[in-house]
């Protein structure tokens, strides 16, 4: 039990909210999501479905520059996919009425003035944690002239920066958040869904709390950077008397190799680094459903990771663990050849084609078998080859053994090369009596190798990914670099390979392990001529 279970759990037991759990995940729709914010999303949606509560989804959509429907349309596909739903869809602009009411009320109250002052002179005035600030020479308007000026800032009198609404709490909190916050600023812009209605917009600190006190939530878990704005949740929830949700924060999920902030991944998008929000080498929810991740998958490193009260940064190699287990349990086995050298069977008859049995997944015997082409001419894997081997080398080498996977035991002859000396064909001659079920098939040999017909096998692109960056924390940068200097110029190699025939686009299966190498999905920019797969992630680390 982790630590926020265990103050739900004393909540539940002294009866608190009517022992009922309510939680909520509140992207602000601004980008698409990241792993991070799966983390945030198996936490809510986990805990509320753990104790028989509701999790919603809200929209924290108060700041109308940066957000759009399409970041809206992409959260709302990311939840579903990680394999949870909202009880309730809501929209912080929907309690704009409601928010603008309480804000007259603490007017009313004499707990919110109108401040004349510029941006510059606000800051200046909120002095430094260890002095005390300076009030503001507008501080003392009476509560007549304060509504007056609000309602015309509703009314769109007054440009953008010209006032603000603040709270009148004090200047002499060591939180800076507590001098006397704005809660609502002048902003003539456009908004994703009340349009033109509002020119003054609420600010999170005066949203947040509020939005979720009117939709009953309970527990209100957030990262550990809000730790510092509690008092003020607390304060306007106290100062409104209306339902006071329990904020909890966590620490944030960092991991190394990527960032994860919004706006640099909208710059890694914006600049062209990447192929778009669902690169398969982006952190984003997208990205890893690109890139073959299993929703289990994911939901399976959240619970992992755990819940941690101070920062810490988790290792992207325990991602790559939780996709290997679960797709090792789904994927359907397959042979791909990456980087070919053609494998010629010198006693095997030319025109012959052998049927042989390969299963699909040994891990799911529902998952049945398939036929695979076995002909003299086959592609093996260039590096399952070695003229001359060392001691650790068990695969093929010039009079030694392999068993080629499915099939028989060939030993090898003789290589042919070309003029550069570039091997182009290794022979080999095959032993009949080894197929699986002969009476010589258990002879033993040190390895086992994959391979596909030359002449049935198709052409694939296949592109396989590094880590988008060299350093593992590339948010901390050398002087006079960014974030976008420790870029890795090989996180994407493309290159051809070839597949068994059998694999076609209309009875593609969502993961594949080509055996041996890795596992593999189908990438969206498949044609029904050349099917193009993402590397997940290799068998091993
Ligand atoms: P970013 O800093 O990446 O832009 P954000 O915090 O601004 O993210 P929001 O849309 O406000 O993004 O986040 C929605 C919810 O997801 C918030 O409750 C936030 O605390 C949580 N969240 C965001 N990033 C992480 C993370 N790395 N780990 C855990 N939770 C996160
Ligand atoms: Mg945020």
């Amino acid at each position: 039990m982790n630590f926020i279970e265990e103050i739900i759990e004393q909540d539940l037991a002294n009866g608190k909210n009517e022992s009922k759990v309510h939680t909520r995940f509140p992207p602000e729709p601004n980008g698409y999501l990241h792993i991070g914010h799966a983390k945030s999303i198996c936490l809510n949606f986990g805990i509320a479905k753990k104790y028989n509560g509701l999790c919603n989804l809200r929209f924290d959509d108060t700041n109308p520059v940066k957000e759009d429907v399409e970041y809206v349309d992409s959260i709302k596909e990311d939840i579903t996919w990680l394999g949870f739903q909202w009880a309730e869809e809501h929209y912080a602009s929907d309690y704009f009425d409601q928010l603008y009411a309480w804000a007259e009320q603490l007017i009313m109250d004499g707990l919110a003035y109108v401040d004349d002052q510029s941006q510059e002179e606000i800051s200046a005035g909120r002095g430094v944690p260890t002095k005390p600030g300076i009030e503001s020479p507008y501080r003392n308007r009476s509560v007549e002239e304060n509504l007056d000026l609000f309602r015309r800032m509703k009314a769109g009198e007054f440009p953008d920066g010209s006032k603000v609404l603040r709270a009148k709490i004090g200047m002499t909190s060591p939180n800076m958040h507590m001098r006397d916050p704005i809660m609502y600023r002048i902003l003539h812009s456009h908004h994703h869904r009340t349009g033109d209605k509002w020119c003054i917009y609420p600010m999170y600190d005066y949203a947040h709390g509020q939005s979720d006190s009117i939709e009953g939530i309970t527990h209100s878990i957030c990262t550990l950077e809000f730790e510092i704005h509690r008092p003020l949740y607390d304060w306007f929830c106290e100062a409104l008397k209306i339902h006071h949700p329990q904020q909890i924060e966590f620490a944030r999920l960092n991991i190394n190799y990527t960032v994860m902030s919004k706006r640099k991944l909208m710059q890694l998008v914006r600049d062209g680094h990447v192929m778009g929000w669902d690169d398969p080498r982006m952190p984003t929810i997208c990205g890893l459903r690109r890139r073959g991740y299993t929703p289990a998958s994911v939901r399976n490193f959240a619970e992992t990771v755990g819940i941690a009260k101070r920062d810490n940064i988790i290792d992207v190699s325990l991602l790559e663990f939780c996709a290997r287990e679960d797709l090792n349990k789904v994927a359907t086995r397959t042979m791909a050849v990456l980087d070919p050298v053609k494998l010629v069977i010198d006693n095997f008859p030319d025109d012959k084609v052998e049927m042989l049995n390969a299963v699909n997944n040994p891990e799911n015997p529902e998952a049945g078998t398939r036929e695979v082409p076995f002909t003299k001419e086959l592609w093996i894997e260039r590096a399952d080859f070695r003229e001359v081997a060392d001691k650790k080398f068990y695969r093929l080498t010039i009079g030694g053994e392999v068993r080629l996977k499915y099939g028989y035991i060939v030993r090898c002859s003789h290589v042919d090369k070309d003029a550069d000396g570039n091997i182009t064909a290794i022979h080999v001659t095959y032993d009949p009596e080894t197929k699986s079920g002969m009476p010589q098939s258990n002879r033993k040999v040190k390895a086992t190798i994959h391979w596909v017909s030359v002449a049935h096998a198709k052409k694939a692109e296949v592109r396989l990914f590094e880590r988008l960056f060299t350093s593992p924390d590339p948010d901390d940068c050398e002087e006079g670099k960014t974030f976008i200097d420790y870029l890795n110029p090989n996180s994407l190699t493309i290159q051809d390979g070839w597949i068994e025939e059998g694999l076609t686009l209309e009875n593609a299966e969502k993961h594949y392990q080509f055996e041996r190498i890795g596992y593999f999905c189908i990438d969206k920019d498949s044609t029904p001529d050349k099917i193009v797969f993402n590397k997940t992630v290799s068998l091993k680390q």
